[in-house]
């Protein structure tokens, strides 16, 4: 199978270049085609020379992922289920904010971290997506996005889709240096982040990934209840992992945040906002609140909005800094942790 175009590094663009007699300065232009002008077949990329063309047609593919399903939300959000060649497929979704688009791209088919809020944990975990999957779900969406007519383009990409993206961190790794080429997509380090259920050999790593933000998907800072929402905590347990948080060097602007997912009558008490704030207050910090999101088969309940109100101003009482993040996309089963292919 030849490889997709779109893992190309400038590096290695130049190299083919000089094997062609090419000038190597015409890389960046190569990218741009591949990455932004996105033409059906390097046939259309006029700019090259024919030898060019024909070299990057001969041994590169161009056809991105198929759509398998596409659903429209009623407040804009769009998920997409895309077809991968071995069959299997996974789902990305594009979320509508003011002036631009999130993608939120999946990083594994499936996920083997079993957490009890999510529905990708129960279809188990498949594989791990290879750096061409994971670019592919972002140049897929960006083809929807023209298609739409939409002016909006994709300003961040958000790895909060199916799977631990840590727990493919070659990949994770490979696809950001690809989202983030200058000469390509050029998407800034600031406008990607990975979120992590706490996957503690991938956090030791996380520096290598050259600046981009972080989220933990904290829950609870009671072990108990942590590890029964997220099972990985017996084996990370949570006080390791904010410690090795802690000890990341961060660049300017680089975030952490803290994500809580606030289920009825579990983890929505005014004990569990003492708690939360009593953690981070010594650490810098942002709190996103997000009230669970059923799914068929779910056991557990999302609180009333007046619980969600009350319980981040708990938080403010005691001077921890938080937001509540606005549910999308949940009448096509698009939200946080719903998930599945
Ligand atoms: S929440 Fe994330 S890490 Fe946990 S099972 Fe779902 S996809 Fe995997």
């Amino acid at each position: 199978m030849q490889p997709k175009a779109y893992t190309l590094t400038l590096n290695q663009v130049e190299q083919d270049l000089q094997s062609l007699g090419n000038a190597p300065d015409t890389a960046g232009l190569v990218l741009n085609l591949i990455y932004r002008s996105r033409h059906k077949s390097f046939e259309q990329y006029s700019q090259l020379s024919k030898k060019a063309r024909d070299h990057f047609k001969e041994n590169y593919a161009h056809e991105l992922p198929t759509i398998v399903r596409r659903q429209n939300s009623t407040d804009g959000t769009v998920k997409l289920l895309l077809g991968l060649e071995d069959g299997e497929s996974v789902e990305s979704v594009l979320l509508p904010f003011y002036k631009k688009y999130t993608l939120c791209v999946s990083s594994q088919v499936g996920c083997a971290m079993n957490c009890k809020f999510c529905f990708t944990a129960t279809q188990g975990f498949k594989r791990n997506l290879r750096p061409h999957e994971i670019i592919g779900q972002v140049l897929k969406a960006k083809e929807v996005l023209k298609e739409m007519g939409e002016k909006r383009d994709i300003a961040n990409v958000v790895f909060m889709g199916q799977g631990e993206p840590l727990h493919n961190f070659e990949a994770l790794k490979e696809a950001i240096s690809i989202l983030t080429e200058p000469k390509g997509l050029g998407l800034g380090k600031r406008s990607i982040t990975v979120s992590t259920s706490g996957y503690l050999p991938g956090l030791k790593r996380f520096e290598e990934l050259g600046g981009v933000n972080l989220a933990l998907s904290l829950h609870s800072t009671n072990d108990e209840v942590r590890s029964r929402l997220i099972p990985i905590n017996n084996r990370y347990p949570l006080n390791d992992v904010l410690a090795q948080i802690d000890r990341l060097e961060r660049h300017e602007r680089q975030t952490v945040e803290y994500e809580y997912l606030l289920i009825d009558d579990l983890n929505d008490s005014k004990e569990d906002a003492k708690d939360l704030a009593r953690v981070l207050n010594t650490r810098t910090h942002m709190i996103n609140i997000i009230p669970f999101n059923p799914f068929p088969g779910s056991e557990f309940k999302r609180p009333a909005p007046e619980r969600v109100e009350e319980f981040k101003q708990w938080l403010v009482e005691e001077d921890a800094r938080v937001m509540v993040r606005k549910t999308k996309g949940d009448d096509i089963l698009a939200a946080c942790g719903q998930l599945k292919s």
